[in-house]
């Protein structure tokens, strides 16, 4: 959402705060990395990144790590399915169930109820479209760690209820290059100079804007598990906040917003981002902001 650089890691998800369990002894992004995701200057880099999330698929039944083919520089472009191993074992079932609620014609109101019941919402999360927002895909690693260890009541009851589907890092190739910059000259006079080309082959900044084109690859992956495969009822895509605006954006948007929007799905909007912003209150975040700056008006990316 913003072309500056930055180098102040800002934490963008509320499951950061960790009650972890390591009831299956899953590997830690600071035991695999030597360093805690958002640490002062240390990055972890994409082919490490897929290294580890290829060990915790080993390590955990609650993650099954798709690698759905590779970027334009080939590097595997991940999907991680997390929810508990009862509902990993029905993927097939869950989507079947799901397809009928995204498009209800011509089913009855029985199978619909059927599905409502026997089901789970479809909650996909992306991170790092924009690769110098680089705290997205660090934080996912973290979270996803959250998420295959914390045996507490909420994180029981979203892995009961979800199926969780991360796209860890939408432009694998821009977060490598950029990661592989900083690294360069971390520790130099030149640490925080941005990379002085794009970070995507053929589109740098607007991965986002190619979400109503398709034309990159990334973006047919992210397409295919948003509008063909899995059409979630919950969608968020993790950006970094820049460094001279409030620290944590959440939904819903600002005024004004497109008329042409179903009121519902706006009014949703703001229910979901107050549980968001009052959960990071509650644990003691500070500079959350919702309702400004982002205005319905603009363009959606793949929202
Ligand atoms: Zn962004």
């Amino acid at each position: 959402m913003t072309d500056l650089f930055k180098n102040i890691f800002i934490i963008t998800f509320f499951f950061m705060i960790s009650f972890s369990a390591n009831a299956q002894n899953v590997t830690s992004p600071e035991e695999f990395f030597g360093f805690r995701m958002g640490e002062d200057r240390k990055l972890a880099e994409w082919v490490k990144l897929v290294e580890y999330y290829n060990l915790v698929d080993e390590q955990s039944d609650r993650i099954k790590v798709v690698n759905m083919g590779a970027t334009e520089m080939g590097y595997p472009f991940l999907a991680l399915y997390i929810s508990t191993p009862e509902n990993l074992a029905r993927l097939d079932e869950i989507k079947a169930y799901n397809d009928k609620l995204v498009d209800p014609r011509g089913i009855s109101m029985s199978e619909i109820d059927e599905a409502v019941e026997n089901s789970v919402a479809i909650v996909v999360q992306s991170f790092g479209i924009h690769s110098n927002e680089v705290a997205a895909p660090q934080t996912a690693a973290e979270t996803v760690h959250d998420m295959l260890t914390r045996n507490d009541e909420d994180m029981m009851r979203i892995l009961n209820e979800t199926l969780s589907i991360f796209i860890p890092a939408f432009n694998p190739d821009g977060q490598k290059m950029v990661v592989d910059w900083y690294n360069i000259n971390v520790g130099t006079e030149y640490e925080t100079s941005p990379l002085p080309w794009l970070y995507h082959k053929y589109i740098g900044h607007d991965t986002n804007r190619d979400a109503f084109a398709t034309n990159m690859v990334s973006s047919k992956y992210g397409a295919e598990i948003l509008f063909t495969e899995w059409n979630p009822q919950s969608y968020i895509d993790h950006h970094q906040m820049g460094a001279y605006s409030a620290r944590l954006y959440v939904p819903p948007y600002a005024e004004p917003i497109r008329p042409a929007g179903d009121p519902l799905v706006w009014r949703e909007m703001d229910w979901y981002g107050a549980h968001i912003a009052q959960d990071e209150e509650i644990n003691g975040k500070t500079g959350v902001i919702n309702g400004a700056y982002y205005t319905g008006w603009g363009h959606f990316g793949f929202h």
